[in-house]
């Protein structure tokens, strides 16, 4: 399926004399004459119009958990039902979804298609109350975005938009209403950085965080700090200032761990000294509430009381667990408010049970920083099936079950949740198609599974960006400490 086959008429279009148009979605406000598409390569101007070539079009749809979009005070733990697009209005040099994100390199084997309905019926037969708009920037999917929310809304389902939000202020305008959650990811309080690493800039990105904000959604920051660029103490000083300047100590901050990808391979993983660091310096400056991303470690990752110090939320990877955390958002041990959103959305328990011993098994041993990982299965058949899976961990001895409608296609996170697992082992009838996808960090969306083939180390996924690498001279121009 070629994804430019079907188009629709966008929103915040604007027509102008000669058949041209001009889109007001982000702050490109791309002009375009007929036949053209515009930066993100998902919307263009047909017989002078403007058109979305990407309504119902997406990745594959993806259970996960709402810890991997950097949301760690709205209903800890719960599952969440991923929704990637393709295409986006920025191209950041370290992009980990640039096989999808960058619509000349997607290919017709990673793009499926959906209705609003039936994403709706999907998170439902999942039990599932949370739909992430995610993995590649969800700004330039507008339309479909509004048109499934409003029925998640009616169906008592939240939506969760986690973006770089560089958004015109219009339409954020058309998005507010429907939004519940943000994940805003803010690059660096640094202009040169925005246009030289994102193709983006800064203003409007702060402007509609600052905006979102106000209009009181439950929102928090993430800032991705990139090896010998933007992981340095000023670079954590200057977010902290902002945000603390313009939202509030309250909102949690991400300071969030990066793997070389795309144009930006030649170097290594952040070192966590540098974000610890980061996340020590927040805490002098005031901010409340300040965790490290993409590391496992529970204490850089859980919640505690600032009042008395107890651990609210333990969490170890994506995993999270309540500690004193009470129903309404108390802390047990001395009453305070602790500044957490819907802690009566429980995941109902997955159903224990044993595999029929003739299953086909894989089994996948955790290896370096890659803790978690992707599994996409088919029922071909005219019955449900379930799938099985286990942690290896000596201690926890039990299966857990996902069951899956006739014909179904479904994607689902595993993940390490304790310092004991040691891999996974999964279990299903021989006739379910399955594969199984390395995830390298949070909100990462693999298109190569492992049966394809493996990366040779943990830093880096497959497929490996063949054009060019930024040189040196433009990160270290970057990475001088700006106060
Ligand atoms: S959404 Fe796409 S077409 Fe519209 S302004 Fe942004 S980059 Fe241009």
């Amino acid at each position: 399926m070629s994804f430019k086959g079907e188009y629709q008429i966008a929103n915040l279009e604007e027509r102008l004399p000669n058949n041209e148009v001009r889109c007001n979605l982000s702050p490109r406000n791309c002009k375009m004459k007929e036949g053209q598409l515009g930066f993100c390569g998902v919307r263009g101007n047909r017989d002078g119009r403007l058109v979305t070539y990407t309504f119902g079009k997406g990745v594959h749809l993806t259970e996960e958990l709402i810890e991997t979009e950097a949301i760690y005070h709205f209903a800890p733990g719960a599952k969440i039902l991923s929704l990637g697009n393709i295409g986006c209005n920025l191209n950041c040099q370290y992009c980990q979804n640039w096989k999808t994100s960058q619509a000349k390199f997607v290919e017709d084997k990673d793009v499926h298609s959906f209705t609003p309905e039936s994403i709706i019926e999907t998170a439902l037969r999942h039990d599932i109350r949370v739909l992430s708009w995610t993995y590649n920037d969800p700004v330039v999917w507008h339309e479909f975005v509004i048109a499934t929310a409003k029925l998640a809304k009616k169906a008592g389902i939240y939506n969760l938009y986690k973006s770089a939000c560089f958004i015109t202020e219009e339409a954020l305008d058309e998005l507010l209403p429907h939004i519940d959650i943000f994940s805003v990811s803010i690059k660096a309080i640094d202009e040169a950085y925005y246009r030289k690493l994102t193709t983006g800039w800064l203003q409007p990105v702060l402007n509609a965080t600052k905006k979102i904000y106000k209009a009181g959604k439950h929102l928090e920051v993430s800032n991705l700090m990139i090896t010998d660029v933007s992981d340095n103490e000023q670079s954590a000083r200057n977010m902290t200032g902002w945000v603390l300047e313009n939202l509030g100590p309250e909102v949690p901050l991400h300071f969030v761990r990066f793997h070389p990808e795309y144009r930006m391979r030649d170097t290594v993983r952040t070192p966590i000294d540098r974000l610890e660091k980061a996340q020590a310096i927040a805490k002098e400056m005031g901010m409340q509430h300040v965790y490290l991303g993409n590391v496992a470690n529970s204490e850089a990752t859980s919640s505690f009381c600032n009042s008395c110090g107890s651990k609210l939320v333990h969490r170890f990877g994506l995993a999270a667990h309540l500690e004193s955390l009470q129903d309404d958002a108390t802390c047990a041990k001395c009453g305070k408010a602790a500044h957490f959103n819907a802690l009566d959305l429980k995941n109902k328990s997955a159903v224990v049970m044993q595999p029929d011993k003739e299953f086909r098994r894989h089994d996948y041993d955790w290896r370096g920083d890659i803790i978690s990982l992707h599994v996409q299965a088919k029922n071909p058949s005219d019955q449900p099936a379930s799938i099985y899976y286990r942690a290896k961990n000596a201690e926890l001895d039990y299966w857990k079950e996902i069951a899956m409608a006739p014909g179904e296609s479904y994607r689902f996170i595993l993940a390490k949740s304790n310092e004991k697992d040691t891999g996974l082992e999964i279990a299903l009838p021989d006739y379910i198609v399955s594969n199984l996808f390395e995830v390298f960090d949070r909100a990462h969306f693999p298109t190569i599974s492992i049966e394809e083939g493996v990366s040779e180390n943990d830093r880096t996924a497959l497929p490996k960006f063949e054009g060019k690498q930024i040189p040196d001279k433009l990160k270290l121009s970057l990475a001088e400490p700006k106060s």
